[in-house]
């Protein structure tokens, strides 16, 4: 047996989420099983634990998007006991059994092997909110813009998205300007690679359609008033990934940057992301990001921390990133 946390419902929809003993018959379908050696805890994960939007999609789930861990049975040809993986997404602690457990059971084709220079640790260290960093990085790159055409702006900036956006864009030569609504990390933004702390509040209210041109390009995972004028503010022919809705779903923006500025808005989605672009995006990761960054970066818990922090972090007081590792 193996412990999980599950998240059940009863009749009147009111979800609870307790640690029960499992085996691994009462894992859901799938062709590879997966000893789990560590784990995080996404702003989706908190989502899920508390029950604050709709993220879980059958019930009882095992939550839990991101794992890195060792196969330990195979029915797909490309696994055998022993590679080491990396999950994230797919679905996986949405509507599949998933990381917040001893033991997982996934289908092959979603499983990217662990690149040699990432521990278990690492990998869960960068996470989906890292890959997804990585994923707005490169689309920036996609969109033909680099660091010699001027400075980046990143949102949420003291969370996980943020956090690893930072030191992605400075170690390619951006000058990074890191917006937050906790200016006392300022310290930690800056040995992250942060040139310049910008106060939230500066862009929670509503602006003007077009505003003074301050960067060229952008990753944010705020979503709402902030991305409305991050976009105002947007230099001609620049672009922003937008990844996250921290701050809402909405999008209360003009297309004034668009037509008139050539601003372009880049979707990310890490979920259902191909493959071929979650093994570039690693490869990428396990390059850019040294170990002493994802050091700074890091939280450790165990399995048993893992509640306590999805409340946190839904509550926003997570800094950086969260890894557990199981015994
Ligand atoms: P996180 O660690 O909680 O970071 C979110 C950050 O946003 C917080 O640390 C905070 O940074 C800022 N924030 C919090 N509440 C806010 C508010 N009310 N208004 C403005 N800013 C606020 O979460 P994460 O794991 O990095 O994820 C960030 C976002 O990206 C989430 O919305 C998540 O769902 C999304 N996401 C999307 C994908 C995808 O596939 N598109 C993948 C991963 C994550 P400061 O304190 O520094 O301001």
């Amino acid at each position: 047996t193996f412990q999980a946390i599950l998240i059940t419902r009863d009749e009147a929809k009111t979800q609870s989420v307790a640690t029960v003993a499992m085996t691994a018959d009462e894992l859901m379908p799938g062709d590879v099983e997966v000893k789990v050696e560590a784990t995080t805890v996404n702003y989706k994960d908190g989502l899920a634990i508390t029950g604050k939007s709709p993220v879980v999609r059958r019930w009882p789930m095992i939550p839990g998007v991101d794992l890195a861990g060792t196969v330990l049975r195979s029915d797909n040809p490309r696994w055998h006991p022993g590679d080491r993986v990396v999950l994230n997404g797919w679905g996986v602690g949405e509507a599949h059994y998933g990381a917040y457990a001893g033991q997982a059971r996934l289908k092959g084709e979603w499983l990217v092997p662990l690149p040699e220079r990432l521990s278990a640790r690492d990998a869960m260290v960068i996470g989906t909110a890292g890959y997804t960093a990585m994923l707005s990085v490169l689309a920036i790159e996609a969109a033909g813009l680099s660091p010699q055409d001027g400075p980046a702006v990143v949102t949420g900036a003291s969370g996980g998205v943020g956090s690893v956006a930072i030191a992605l864009l400075a170690k390619r030569g951006w000058e990074v300007l890191a917006v937050t609504g906790r200016t006392h990390e300022a310290d930690y933004l800056t040995s992250l690679g942060a040139s310049t702390i910008i106060d939230r509040a500066e862009l929670s209210a509503p602006g003007k359609p077009l505003a003074k041109e301050r960067w060229v390009a952008g990753i944010d995972a705020v979503g709402s008033q902030v991305l409305a004028n991050v976009l105002a503010a947007t230099r001609y022919g620049g672009a922003v990934a937008a990844c996250g809705l921290a701050q809402g779903m909405d999008l209360p923006a003009t297309v004034a940057p668009f037509i008139l500025r050539g601003v372009s808005l880049l979707g990310i989605d890490s979920v259902m992301a191909p493959l071929g672009k979650r093994q570039i995006a690693w490869a990428r990761l396990a390059e850019d990001l040294d170990p002493q960054i994802l050091d700074a970066m890091a939280t450790e818990i165990g399995f048993d921390g893992l509640i306590d922090k999805a409340h946190q972090i839904v509550e926003g007081t997570i800094r950086g990133r969260v890894v557990a590792m199981f015994d």
